[in-house]
């Protein structure tokens, strides 16, 4: 049986050895487009790979995927991520779950993973081609034959393939799987920060607020979690975690559109009006600047009471029922409007691609033609940063690689 796997990425690497596993007897051929493999492996994670996640219940792990969700329970159930841990500790590359719950291998190096990936298709005597491009697949009766975009390339017919190329930034890059029936939904970026580089709170760049939650007005995104203020805006856990979830949303409003950030991660303004009100009675003759209330950073507390139109030398008996309203305002609801996004560098993904009703998820074979299999972001699968990406890579290729029909 002659398998070609098209992509040289995770899924490529992943599935076209799976096959292998399952079927001996095939002759397994990886086609890359350009002239290095691995190569997102090999950046991910800030060079460290974040290869999977240690959340091991299912029904936990499929929350991180906005685009996959729970068709993925049963995907998760026969290659999961203890699965991904014991695949790559059994070759001996150990691993070790940070306190965030990301995983990476021991080395705090990618070069373990593609050491480990490049050894397994060596042993596995699955060829390698790069620098071939498919750009057409035609369908002769079952047996599937592939045209290169290089001329001097002839087609050539297989008997099964897997496509595994990615996530495509532009629905132009997914015509020629249109073309063979597939249901495309429509690309667009995934893991993005926000850009307001105008905001006066840009002055406190690099810090970190460690319990926010941000919410996108007019919509019900809404994520918890460390905030982070750069140069050019937001990031960190919440704000990537709202990209993901509101990835369509916001692009739908061409990145034009306001966030509330709720420092203190407490929507019951009443309680923290009346937590204020306490603090007023015990310490009255306390100053904001000598507050330490809500755990927040000194700078970040000292630029709320300025945003508050209050002096930090006021002490709190002063305040009175106007001032501790303007607090917990700024406090619980404050408000950026934001212009734009910046790719996030550790990690960015496409949210839309191959549409799931276009693939038996059993199986992973499209459900248009038969012995054509899909693995990897090129499907609308897509997480939150975490090592989640990586993991429907790898469960996904497993599945694609048993070849069922
Ligand atoms: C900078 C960065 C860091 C990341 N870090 C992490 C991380 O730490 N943890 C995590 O879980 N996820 C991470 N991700 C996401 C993760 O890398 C991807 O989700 C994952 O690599 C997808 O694997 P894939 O094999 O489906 O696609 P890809 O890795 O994109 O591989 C697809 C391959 O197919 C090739 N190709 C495309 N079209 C064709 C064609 N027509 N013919 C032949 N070849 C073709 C491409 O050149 C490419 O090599 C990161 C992403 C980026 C961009």
């Amino acid at each position: 049986m002659k398998v070609a796997v098209i992509g040289g990425g995770a899924a490529g690497f992943f599935s076209a050895i799976h096959v292998k596993e399952n079927h001996p007897n095939a002759s397994v051929t990886i086609f890359e487009k350009t002239k290095k493999v691995l190569s997102k492996v090999k950046v991910s994670g800030g060079g460290r790979c974040n290869v999977t996640n240690g959340t091991e219940s299912i029904s936990e792990l499929h929350k991180a995927y906005p685009r996959g969700g729970k068709k993925l329970k049963k995907i998760f159930q026969e290659f999961g991520t203890v699965d991904t841990i014991n695949w790559f500790e059994s070759r001996n590359v150990p691993l070790y779950v940070q306190e965030d719950n990301r995983v990476f291998p021991e080395s705090d190096n990618s070069e373990s993973i593609v050491n480990c990936l490049f050894k397994e298709i060596r042993k596995l005597n699955i060829s390698l081609e790069t620098g071939y491009c498919i750009s057409k697949i035609k369908n002769l009766d079952g047996r599937l034959k592939l045209y290169f975009k290089e001329e001097n390339k002839i087609p050539e017919v297989f008997e099964k393939v897997i496509i595994a190329t990615g996530g495509s930034p532009k629905e132009e890059g997914l015509k020629w799987l249109k073309n063979l029936g597939h249901e495309i939904e429509k690309p667009v970026p995934s893991l993005f920060t926000f850009n307001n580089p105008k905001t006066p709170i840009i002055k406190l760049m690099g810090l970190v607020a460690e319990n926010t939650q941000v919410s996108i007005q007019g919509t019900k995104l809404k994520a918890k979690g460390p905030l982070l203020i750069t140069h050019w805006g937001f990031s960190g856990p919440a704000v990537l975690k709202t990209s993901s979830f509101g990835a369509r949303i916001l692009s739908d409003k061409n990145y034009l559109f306001n966030i509330q950030i709720n420092w203190i991660n407490e929507t019951n303004y009443e309680k923290v009006t009346g937590l204020m009100h306490q603090l007023v009675k015990t310490h009255p003759k306390k100053t904001l600047r000598n507050l330490k209330a809500f755990k927040l950073p000194e700078r970040l507390w000292n630029f709320i009471v300025e945003k508050s139109e209050l002096t930090l030398e006021k002490k709190l008996h002063e305040l009175g029922n106007k001032g501790i309203h303007k607090l917990v305002e700024v406090l619980c609801n404050d408000i950026y409007q934001i212009k734009g996004k910046t790719t996030f560098k550790e990690e960015f993904v496409t949210c839309g691609g191959i549409s799931l009703n276009s693939i038996n998820l059993n199986t992973m074979e499209s459900k248009e033609i038969k012995n054509l299999y899909f693995a990897g972001e090129i499907m609308d699968i897509d997480a939150i940063t975490g090592g989640y990406n990586f993991q429907a890579a790898w469960s996904t290729g497993y599945i694609a690689g048993k070849l069922k029909n």
